[in-house]
This record gives structure tokens, sequence and C-alpha cells, in this order.
């Protein structure tokens, strides 16, 4: 029981991870339902698009100037590649994501899309470039097709059940009365974690933005459901330039690179392979995760047996 110690601490700093990120979405709300804290610069122009190449470079970021919470981050996402970042909580990640959506500004660096640095292109052309799946979404209390439909307002009925289709909720819509027409929200259906999350890809993928920031996605799932869902995300990002943010290391092995984040810095970064043979912190981390996993197994294993 002793080896158990350990995976149930690491569980314990998920379900911390998982309180934060609630809290990051109420905040994002928060600010985009206010003016925006940052303007549009006078004379800023509508991004131009080409492909998706995402760049950081060498950049700064503190919310309160006694403490750096970024430290000259530096990354190349070229177009249709996949970077991944992990790393412990409060080490920087979701910081990283909310400068993409410039709701906050480096202090110095640049963060350029396709050459252009974001702080010379208006938020909107920004926003409209860039599909976000939070790890907890919140649904508009209006129908399950509104809810999908959010993501292009002019989407026809057939590009709708595509994309329900892609992120597998077209069978469990089917199956509720009304449908597509189904009222969700307080008044209406219950949907779970992982069927709002689906709702939240479905929409995405009718977005279809050319980049995909994916924050803890999935982090709040069981195992089942999120090989379900993670199978639709790597659906959506095929082709376009995507940053995944992950606490479970199992769906960043396929990215074309993934960067170690500890107290705002880069410590480690390579594929997946070159990290393992590297045998530094991500091969702990991962070692670490596979005995969560065997951990988990045994338990449920000695519950069926029960
Ligand atoms: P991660 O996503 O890796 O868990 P975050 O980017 O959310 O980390 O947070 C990095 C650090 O910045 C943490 O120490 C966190 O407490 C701090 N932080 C996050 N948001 C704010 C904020 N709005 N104001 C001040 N500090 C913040
Ligand atoms: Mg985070």
């Amino acid at each position: 029981m002793i080896q158990l110690y350990q995976p149930l601490n690491f569980l314990g700093s998920i379900y911390r991870d998982i309180r934060q990120a609630t809290i990051d979405l109420e905040m994002m709300f928060d600010i985009l339902g206010k003016d925006p804290e940052i303007a549009d610069r006078p004379g800023a122009r509508p991004l131009a698009v080409d492909g998706g190449h995402l760049r950081f470079d060498n950049v700064h970021f503190s919310y309160d100037p006694e403490r750096e919470i970024l430290k000259g981050i530096s990354f190349d996402v070229p177009p249709g590649k996949t970077l991944a970042i992990v790393g412990p909580s409060g080490a920087g990640k979701s910081t990283i994501s909310r400068l993409i959506f410039r709701f906050y500004e480096p202090a110095s660096g640049a963060i350029t899309i396709d050459g252009q640095n974001i702080d010379a292109v208006t938020q909107q052309s920004l926003r409209a470039a860039i599909g976000m799946v939070p790890q907890d979404t919140v649904l508009f209390n209006d129908t399950i097709g509104y809810n999908i439909r959010y993501g292009r307002a002019d989407a026809t009925d057939a590009e709708v059940h595509e994309a329900a289709r892609l992120a597998q909720i077209d069978h469990f819509i089917e199956s509720v009365p009304g449908g597509y027409g189904a009222q969700v929200g307080e008044r209406g259906l219950k949907l779970s974690g992982g069927e709002k999350q689906r709702v939240a890809i479905a929409r995405t993928i009718l977005k279809a933005p050319p980049i995909l920031v994916l924050d803890e996605a999935t982090s709040a799932l069981d195992s089942f459901t999120e090989g379900e869902i993670q199978d639709a995300l790597d659906r959506v990002s095929k082709g376009r330039t995507t940053l995944v943010i992950a606490h479970r290391l199992s769906t960043v092995v396929n990215a074309d690179e993934i960067l170690v984040l500890d107290h705002g810095r880069i410590v480690e970064r390579g594929s997946h392979a070159a990290l393992l043979i590297h045998n530094g912190v991500y091969a702990a981390m991962w070692n670490r995760q596979n005995e969560v996993r065997r951990a988990e197994e045994v338990l449920r294993r000695a519950a069926q047996e029960e």
C-alpha cells in the first residue's frame, strides 16, 4: 500500500489543477464580458493567416511586477504541426495560452502568427483565427444545435451534423427527445462532462480555426472517455497548428515537439522518444504516470472481484 501513496498524491495535484482550470474559465468569461483591458492599437489590421505559423520569441511575462511567471519562452510551431506543453501545475502553461489570445501582453519578447506580431492585429481577427477547447466547457442555455453552430453561425444543418459526428456526439444527440433542438442547461438536458466536452469539440470542428489551443482539454475525464475524446481531438488538430497543454502524457506522445515547463522556464524539449532517452524530468513524469495507471488498474480489478 505504501506504493500507492505517490500516485494518490499525484491524483490530488490533478484535482487542484482542475479547480484552477475552472477558475481560469470563469476569469476568461469575465474578461470576454467586459471591455477588453487590452485594446486594439490605433491602425490595427486584421490578422492575415497563412498556414498559422506560431512563434514565441524570448517572451517574459509577469502578472505582478515582483514575480516573473514566464522567463524567456521561445518556441516555433510551423503550420500544421503540434507542440505540447507539459509540466507541474503553476509552471505557467495556461499563462502561455492566455498570451496567445492576448488577454495579457508580454513584458518583453514577441508573439507572432505568420510573421505578424499579435499586438499589432485586431483582437477580433486574432480570436477568430484561434479555437480553444478548455478543460471545463460551459454551454449556453439554448439548444444543442445552437451550441454547436456557435462555432460558425452560417453553417448548414449538414455541416453541424458532420461536426457532431466527428466529435462522436451525434448518436447521443439523436437519442435524446428533440435531437438537435433539445434544450441544454438549467431547465433542459443535463449533459455529463464528457458530453459537454464533445459539444465543445464539435463547435471547434465547425469553426475549423487555423490554430488550436487545447488547455487540459481531457484532464477531467476518466481514461475510457478520454480515449474517445482524444480521437476526436486528433481529428480536429490534423493539418492545423496545435498547442496542446496536457497533464496526462499519453495525449502528447505524438506531438512534433514537447516542452517541459517548470517555474516559467523550458527545462527540456524534444520528441517523446528523445525525451525518454534523455531520461530527465519528462522520463520521470512518464514513469510516474504509468505507475498511476497500474495502480488504478489494480484498484479497478479489486473492486470487480468484491
Ligand atoms: P499552469 O497552467 O502551468 O498550472 P498558470 O499559467 O495557470 O500555470 O499559472 C502560473 C503562475 O501564475 C502560478 O503561480 C499562478 O498562481 C500564477 N497566476 C495565474 N494567474 C494569475 C493571475 N491572474 N494573477 C496573478 N498570478 C496568477
Ligand atoms: Mg493551467
